[in-house]
């Protein structure tokens, strides 16, 4: 199933247009239902940028950058408030000209990735929760925090940290090893080990010198949506237990208690 919080990262993370009207969906964090709203948005054009206007060299508006924030509201009264932290810039459009844009650097609270972790243990979500509040200043460091998730996946599956070598002294085992340990524990799971490896890789680059982008982590999610549901997703089981009951009961309604309305 597809990931619709990714597909909403990916547009914002192209850029939000000049006008909070024509921002993007930009997923609710409490309910994880609704689109945020911009309440207020306040910026500022840095000193540099200023005094580049006064011209010196061959200026044009690329030049002009600075900083914003925004509170974000969900139309549910209940939900918390965001706010939003970033960076502000100007690129050539075909239909506009010039046009000014929003970078985002944080989101706070954090944006939220995966809608359904169905039984996914929570030490594996809050690596992922982690990821989220650094993906946007540092989509590198967000990559290795997923990294850090598949191996809080490999601790739920009882997969050893720890081997021993010849000497029998104790070392810590690469994600790799683990990968392959669980491979062949779970000949069953064998179909996510791919994606297991290539979130390795994601994060492995994110922890040397490769610089990654927001849209890298963001595969690194889609591909750590994929492992989850593989994993943790109950709801077929569900729906075969209720596709029995109906079955048994031959479609008769379940006996209603006096206080339900008929309807
Ligand atoms: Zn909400």
């Amino acid at each position: 199933m597809k990931n619709l919080f990714v597909e909403d990262l990916r547009v914002i993370a192209a850029g939000l247009p000049s006008d909070p009207q024509e921002w993007p969906h930009i997923p609710c964090p409490t309910c994880k239902r609704s689109g945020l709203l911009v309440d207020s948005l306040a910026e500022e054009e840095s000193p540099l940028s200023k005094s580049q206007q006064a011209g010196g060299f061959d200026w044009d508006p690329s030049y002009i950058h600075g900083k914003f924030h925004a509170v974000l509201k969900c139309p549910k009264s209940k939900c918390e408030t965001v706010r939003l932290v970033g960076t502000t810039g100007h690129w050539e459009t075909e239909k506009y000209g010039w046009d000014q844009y929003y970078e985002p650097l944080f989101f706070l609270p954090e944006l939220p990735l995966i809608q359904d972790f169905g039984t996914c243990p929570l030490s594996v979500r809050d690596r992922i929760e982690a990821a989220s509040a650094v993906l946007w200043v540092d989509p590198s460091s967000a990559a290795n925090r997923l990294r850090a998730a598949v191996e809080e996946l490999m601790n739920h599956h009882r997969v050893p940290r720890m081997g021993i070598n010849k000497k029998n002294d104790e070392f810590r085992l690469s994600l790799a090893s683990r990968i392959e340990q669980f491979s062949a524990n779970r000949p069953d799971l064998s179909d996510v080990v791919d994606p297991l490896t290539a979130i390795r890789w994601l994060g492995n680059a994110g922890s040397h010198d490769t610089v990654l982008k927001v849209s890298d982590a963001l595969d690194a999610v889609e591909i750590l949506t994929h492992i989850i549901h593989r994993l943790y997703d109950t709801s077929g089981e569900m729906l075969i237990k209720k596709v029995e009951d109906v079955n048994a009961r031959r479609g008769m309604p379940m006996s209603r208690s006096l206080d339900s309305p008929p309807f």
